[in-house]
């Protein structure tokens, strides 16, 4: 090591505790600069100086100091912060009832290679996600990047701390699969660095969408969205998933919604779940869903251009009450301040916004006299990103420490 990095590192023997929090600053996008970051951590310039390099030096942010950047918080010119472009990825994994996803993403959530594979999904979880690990692992070849750990977004609840799905019913997996010890096998058997998590496919997206996307700056922020089949939900509150006591909370798709309505796969009927995903979009307007792409797919183009056909609307209608009566009684239980909706529930809110604000704020006990802001979620793939953020969740809290034990050989 040399002088001046130790000089650096000696600086921060007071100041580690600071790297994480810095790092978070600059991955959200909430410290573009350094003043703005020396004001965020409520530090002296020379402390947050001091950070900001050891980040640089860890190859995690860009630190660019050439005149003419962004002027800081007093209007003097204040060094820029980004996340580096060219630093450590994670392999981030998702499985849908469709298929699976492969990609690696950077700090700041962006994503820097994806592979999708469509396949009918085994019942054997060992297959699908070996097959994912894969594909992943070539994308890593590719760039040669370096890699720090890897998530996992499944379409099913994920006890905590053992990791089993406990309800994987749109993949037909065996109930309390250990698919994040299979994940995490798989990744050490492709010779990928770094630990392994495993979430559920809502959760994450929800945590994705506080950081990066529609979410940004709620203290309670609920997320209700449907992916290729089924409903969930998620709650952030303060910045972490509220996961309840074994990680099986906001299981919002088995709210009654319609009892009169259709038999769910949990037993009971008329199941949010059931009433307001793709499949019931299609049934109710009449279509037979073909094979060729999926139901999302289809529903989305039937609700962005033909609206105006009367079978279309009247389906459109019967989903949006039936998604603002589940909406009002999340609202009622959990009091958000931002609810978020993502899947074919953002495509329900797109067609007609109106209407769905005025079913929930007409059920919401405290609706009428405000409101809480509906709003489509924003990133693409936010499951993915999501998993992403669960692998760099030991780097963001523990820059040094999390580096160096990925350096460490497997
Ligand atoms: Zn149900």
């Amino acid at each position: 090591m040399n002088g001046k990095a130790t000089t650096i590192r000696t600086r921060l023997e007071r100041g580690r505790s600071a790297l994480g929090p810095a790092l978070e600053l600059v991955h959200t996008g909430r410290a573009p600069t350094r003043a703005v970051l020396t004001a965020e951590l409520g530090v002296t310039r020379a402390t947050a100086g001091a950070v900001a390099a050891e980040l640089e030096a860890l190859g995690l942010i860009q630190v660019d100091s050439r005149p003419g950047a962004a002027a800081g918080s007093q209007g003097r010119p204040s060094h820029r912060l980004a996340v580096n472009d060219s630093g450590p990825v994670v392999l981030a994994a998702q499985i849908h009832a469709d298929g699976y996803r492969a990609a690696l993403v950077g700090l700041g959530g962006r994503t820097v290679a994806t592979a999708p594979g469509c396949e009918t999904v085994s019942a054997d979880p060992a297959q699908v996600l070996g097959a994912v690990v894969e594909a992943g692992a070539v994308l890593l070849r590719e760039s040669g990047r370096r890699c720090v750990g890897a998530g996992l977004a499944v379409p099913s609840a994920v006890a905590e701390p053992e990791g089993t799905a406990l309800n994987p019913l749109h993949v037909a997996w065996p109930a309390g699969s250990p698919v994040r010890d299979i994940f995490a096998e798989q990744v050490r058997a492709a010779g990928i660095a770094g630990p392994a998590f495993a979430g559920n496919d809502v959760n994450l997206a929800a945590l994705a969408e506080h950081r990066h996307g529609a979410g940004r700056g709620a203290q309670h922020l609920l997320c209700v969205a449907t992916g290729h089949r089924g409903v969930g939900g998620a709650l952030v509150v303060d910045g972490r998933l509220h996961t309840g006591s074994s990680g099986l909370a906001l299981e919002v798709g088995h709210l009654t919604v319609n009892p009169d309505g259709r038999p769910c796969y949990c037993g009971g009927r008329g199941c949010l779940d059931v009433e307001t995903d793709p499949l019931a979009f299609l049934t109710a307007a009449g279509r037979d869903p073909g094979p060729e792409v999926s139901l999302l797919q289809q529903s989305r183009e039937l609700l962005r251009g033909q609206y105006d056909d009367p079978a279309i609307r009247a389906a459109g209608e019967e989903l949006i009450d039936r998604l603002g009566l589940g909406l009002a009684g999340l609202v009622n239980i959990l009091n958000p301040d931002r609810i978020i909706l993502g899947g074919l529930h953002r495509e329900l809110l797109d067609a007609d916004p109106e209407r769905l604000r005025a079913v929930v704020a007409d059920r919401s006990l405290w609706g009428r006299s405000g409101g809480v802001p509906i709003l489509p979620c924003t990133l693409d793939h936010n499951s993915l990103v999501g998993a992403a953020e669960l692998a760099w969740q030991p780097v963001l809290d523990d820059p040094l420490g999390a580096l160096a034990v990925s350096r460490e050989p497997a």
